[in-house]
């Protein structure tokens, strides 16, 4: 029995034995790798602008403490629960050991719809919610970042609030902050940028050129923004975006660069244009190079799968494959590449770890060192994972996974079990 539940806490347990069975881990080891070390679950009352009370519930997921502090974003999101966090906080598990993290994964959440909030009442939310997880959290036990729904400035006023009751600056709590309160240059990028960067290696491993090349977006917050501005600055045609409002299309080439500010302006695409609209459920089997789902969980299953018609698949979403999905994608590994979301996303956090380092030392670094660092970690993940995947033919997921859970269990080994 677990408290934890639902269909994207399924997803991961499901992940998890095909894995599990690929490693011939014993099934008696196996509760041990995949089960959250801890959960918090948080009520967050706040007074509304109207005067009145509002509770929201709040969650904390630490999967893991074997290699350091656990580590993952913050999401306010309506489909926010404990099994989507849990499911998130195992995800970032693989994902920081994959890359070669000193970390765990973690996440949190509160279950509310930003948008539906005020500034004033995001604010207090926000701070709430961090005072609540103050017991549970710390530079050198779980540090917090951004994730959908949350960015920057919650991070800051995540950051102060932690900081004023401790009665000195933090800035190591959280990762994601603005520079002028001890973020780094390049995370707002980070993700996007990481991306990009593996999309245009797999676009040159397949001779397609980038001038020719098109790309697809679904989502346009951090994420898809940046990636597809980092991909139309090389040339890549971005043919198709959408987000919880809408969907664009324009065979000629999307301007990015115009929707990026004008989605930073007014929340999403809505009343970007209305010629460019477009079904956005069609938006995923388009004809493109590259697709890039940055939004949900759960978008592409079985049936999409077998409809997909791109070259590339650039996961910048968590979770965005379904497992039935993954054997459809299995049988079409000649058609799509797969770049499974914890190395495709994976930039996000390795900027985050460049963050906490920077904060804990407090030497900062340039942007150039940033971006070059990320990407020779991206570089080396990527190679590890594709020369994995043939030696054992297997699928790009189950390789990245299987190195990601193999570091994991090799640690728990080495230390043993005690007391
Ligand atoms: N929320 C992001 C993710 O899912 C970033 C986590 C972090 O930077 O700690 O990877």
């Amino acid at each position: 029995m677990t408290v934890y539940g639902g269909p994207v806490f399924d997803m991961a347990v499901k992940q998890f034995g095909v894995i599990a069975d690929h490693l011939s881990i014993p099934h008696d080891e196996r509760a041990r790798l995949l089960m959250p070390k801890r959960a918090v679950t948080v009520s967050c009352p706040i007074h509304r602008d109207d005067g009145t009370v509002a509770v929201f519930e709040g969650y904390r997921v630490q999967h893991h403490l074997t290699l350091g502090p656990t580590k993952g974003g913050t999401r306010f999101s309506t489909t926010v629960d404990l099994g989507e966090v849990a499911a998130l906080a195992i995800w970032m598990s693989w994902k920081c050991a994959l890359v070669g993290l000193p970390y765990g994964g973690a996440k949190g959440g509160i279950h509310v719809d930003p948008a539906a909030l005020s500034r004033t009442e995001l604010e207090a939310l926000s701070r709430r919610y961090m005072q609540e997880m103050i017991p549970f959290v710390g530079p050198h036990t779980d540090v917090m970042a951004p994730d959908m729904g949350t960015n920057e400035q919650v991070m800051a006023w995540f950051m102060d609030t932690y900081s004023m009751y401790q009665g000195k600056t933090v800035t190591e709590i959280v990762t994601g902050k603005p520079v002028a309160s001890g973020g780094t240059l390049g995370r707002r990028e980070a993700t996007g940028r990481g991306v990009a960067y593996l999309a245009r290696r797999v676009l040159a491993l397949l001779s397609v050129s980038f001038t020719d090349a098109t790309a697809v977006i679904q989502g346009f917050g951090n994420v898809g923004s940046h990636t597809a501005l980092e991909l139309a600055e090389h040339g890549i045609k971005i043919i198709a975006v959408s987000d919880h409002t809408g969907a664009l299309y324009d065979p000629k080439g999307l301007d990015v660069a115009a929707l990026a500010r004008h989605a930073a302006r007014h929340g999403s695409i809505a009343g970007f244009s209305s010629e460019l609209q477009c079904d956005p459920a069609s938006v995923l089997t388009l004809p493109c190079d590259v697709l890039v789902p940055a939004a949900m969980e759960r978008v592409i299953d079985a049936d999409v799968a077998a409809q997909l018609r791109c070259r590339v698949l650039a996961e910048g979403a968590n979770g965005p494959t379904t497992p039935d999905a993954d054997q459809v994608l299995e049988q079409r590994q000649k058609e799509i590449f797969v770049i499974p979301d914890i190395l495709c996303n994976s930039g996000g956090v390795v900027v985050s770890y460049f963050e906490w380092v920077q904060d804990l030392q407090q030497l900062f670094w340039e942007e150039e060192e940033v971006k070059q660092r990320e990407y020779r970690i991206l570089d080396r993940a990527f190679d590890a994972m594709v020369a994995r995947a043939k030696k054992e033919n297997v699928s790009h997921r189950t390789a990245a996974m299987a190195i990601g859970v193999e570091k994991v269990r090799a640690a728990k080994t080495t230390r043993g079990l005690f007391p």
